[in-house]
């Protein structure tokens, strides 16, 4: 069988993982620092805060920029269903700006239309997560126009996107947005089993992150309320969770990292096949912006004939080819549904979902393996 995506452990990440299971600390020690601070050269953003998923960092990012009861935040619809549930976490309500039908990210121009209609109904959002599909990053630079017009702060998901860049700036360095967050699942850029990290440049969004992600504790003697009454002493100063990374989480998405360029390079390699051998067959692939260099997490294609979707996933399939499709519209999601979303809520992206099958994509997939792909994706084509 070949993936859409798999992860790539060579014997550095079984080596760090088994030093740490020898050491004396398996959580809370060295390693989710150092992890952090390789997050931060890596990325320059000045503060990184690493969780167990990127569903938590979404979790804890909304909570930081204070998102609760009768905000609104606002996502794409295509994506995957963290993006949208944080808000929800929160108590606050969710809503959906409209996607570009040629990228799937989220659409400055419905950006912009959305905003001035809800300016006038006094309904703006206190946070846009725009969310950056295949590792292609949205047009930040209008979405950070944007922002600042309208007084709203951004968190990136950037769960696709870690390696890649835009106008020259590393993804998760917070250049357009206040915190960006990635997640290190197996099937994404690079991994820590399960993890995620936030990013951002403020102290204070830093601190109330950490926060939250350990119960709402400190040990911190410069914020406790009360004196200090000694080394057992804590103050829970918020209702957090444990929503910590493991030391042995951190230790292999840290060794990880170290292979992360590596991975990006060679998955833009694959695209660039992709991209040359699919040229001549009826369909379109989703690519970056010009000015940007992407992770390339997924090689996405829009078929040009929607009607052979099915048949192509299903004939693929049989072929041993594991296809797939990203993403079933969040908004249409039997759960959103009963919040009040309905089939022909945002077009782009239900079209854009209709077109839509995405190919395997992974450093380790060889060139044997690719050629079947795009030989057997040409003859169901045919
Ligand atoms: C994978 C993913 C997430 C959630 O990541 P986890 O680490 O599994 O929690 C969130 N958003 C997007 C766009 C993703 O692809």
């Amino acid at each position: 069988m070949i993936p859409y995506g798999k992860q790539l452990i060579n014997q550095d990440d079984i080596d760090s993982v088994i030093e740490v299971l020898t050491s004396d600390y398996l959580t809370q020690g060295p390693k989710v620092p150092a992890f952090e601070q390789a997050v931060c050269e890596y990325t320059g953003a000045q503060y990184a805060v690493a969780v167990n998923s990127a569903t938590s960092a979404l979790h804890i990012a909304c909570l930081a920029l204070g998102v609760e009861k009768g905000d609104y935040v606002w996502t794409s619809p295509i994506t995957f269903v963290a993006s949208a549930n944080c808000a929800l976490y929160c108590g606050a309500m969710i809503d959906f700006v409209d996607v570009d039908v040629a990228t799937g990210n989220m659409c400055p121009n419905m950006l912009r239309t959305k905003l001035e209609e809800a300016k006038l109904q006094g309904r703006l959002p206190k946070v846009l997560i725009p969310v950056h599909l295949c590792g292609h990053s949205c047009d930040m630079a209008a979405i950070a126009a944007l922002s600042n017009e309208y007084g709203f702060k951004v968190i990136e998901d950037a769960s696709h996107g870690i390696g890649g860049s835009y106008l020259g700036n590393k993804l998760g360095g917070c250049h357009y947005s206040d915190i960006s967050i990635f997640s290190f699942h197996p099937v994404k850029i690079i991994t820590s089993a399960e993890g995620g990290v936030a990013t951002t440049n403020s102290a204070s969004l830093a601190s109330k992150m950490a926060l939250y992600r350990s119960h709402g504790v400190t040990k911190n003697p410069q914020i406790m309320h009360r004196p200090d009454e000694g080394d057992w002493y804590y103050e829970q100063h918020e209702l957090g969770f444990n929503y910590r990374m493991s030391d042995l989480h951190a230790a292999l998405g840290l060794s990880q990292l170290n292979q992360l360029d590596q991975f990006v390079t060679e998955r833009n390699r694959l695209s660039k096949i992709y991209d040359k051998q699919c040229n001549d067959l009826p369909l379109t692939s989703v690519n970056p912006l010009s000015d940007s260099i992407s992770a390339r997490h997924l090689y996405m294609i829009r078929l040009h004939n929607v009607k052979l979707r099915r048949s192509i996933f299903d004939m693929m399939r049989s072929k041993g080819i594991q296809v797939h499709v990203h993403y079933f519209p969040v908004h249409l999601q039997p759960y959103y549904l009963r919040l009040g979303f309905k089939e022909g809520d945002y077009v782009n992206a239900e079209s854009f979902y209709q077109q839509i099958l995405t190919l395997p994509l992974y450093p380790a997939l060889v060139d044997i393996d690719q050629q079947k792909v795009i030989s057997e994706l040409s003859s169901c084509l045919d």
